[in-house]
């Protein structure tokens, strides 16, 4: 299976998954862990571009654009291949990231990213999506206090920025209810941790 972790920043995705590794491998469960934008080395390497403190001029479509190369480019090299392994993956964000964040926050359109995004994914969707859901105020503390957390471009929006990332995932889940989980993420990351094991052994089986 395809599983994607999806969420606002500080959302404790990237920790959650870290976490993961250990009890995923012991319970005998093939898997891939992997995130986006990046995963393999094309895929790093326009992320580098896309997060650049430095690329203030970057246009939203060309951001847009540019996370939906990445994605293609890691999915036939590394998701896919994998899939057809056997093994299941986990990646930390994938489309519904880009219909928040550039279709809805920076107001392109979820509904015009989205076609972008089909062009790049070509009918490949996650078969579950865990939701971290968590109030934008907790999300840009916990970050704030990552002190290992690498500094990007987004660190320069302020709090009504995420307000509209979470609003835009808040529009994204209800038009993909079928695939969606919702994770409670303003709970201690232990708490967090366990309800994902818990959806995670309802779908995985082990
Ligand atoms: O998930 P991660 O924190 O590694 O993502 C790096 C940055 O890229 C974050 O600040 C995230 O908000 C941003 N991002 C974005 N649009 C996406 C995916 C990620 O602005 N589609
Ligand atoms: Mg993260």
């Amino acid at each position: 299976k395809f599983i994607t972790f999806e969420g606002p920043d500080g959302a404790g995705k990237t920790t959650v998954l870290e976490m993961l590794v250990k009890d995923i491998n012991e319970s005998g469960i093939d898997a891939v862990f992997t995130r986006e934008p990046g995963g393999i080395h094309i895929a790093e390497k326009i992320r580098e571009v896309i997060l650049n403190k430095e690329h203030t001029e970057m246009d939203s479509r060309t951001e847009a654009l540019l996370y939906a190369a990445a994605r293609r480019q890691h999915l036939v090299e590394k998701v896919i291949p994998s899939i057809n392994n056997g093994k299941h993956v986990f990646c930390d964000r994938f489309i519904d990231s880009s219909l928040a964040y550039q279709g809805y926050a920076r107001g392109i359109g979820i509904d015009e990213v989205f076609s972008i995004n089909e062009f790049a994914i070509n009918g490949f969707m996650p078969d579950l999506t865990l939701y971290f859901k968590i109030d934008p105020k907790t999300g840009l503390k916990r970050i704030a206090k990552n002190k290992g957390r690498e500094i990007n471009r987004l660190d320069l929006e302020d709090i009504s920025f995420h307000n509209k990332v979470q609003e835009g995932y808040e529009k994204v889940i209800s038009s993909f209810q079928e695939r969606i989980v919702v994770i409670n993420a303003n709970q201690a990351i232990d708490k967090v941790l366990q309800d994902v094991k818990n959806v995670l052994k309802e779908h995985l089986h082990f």
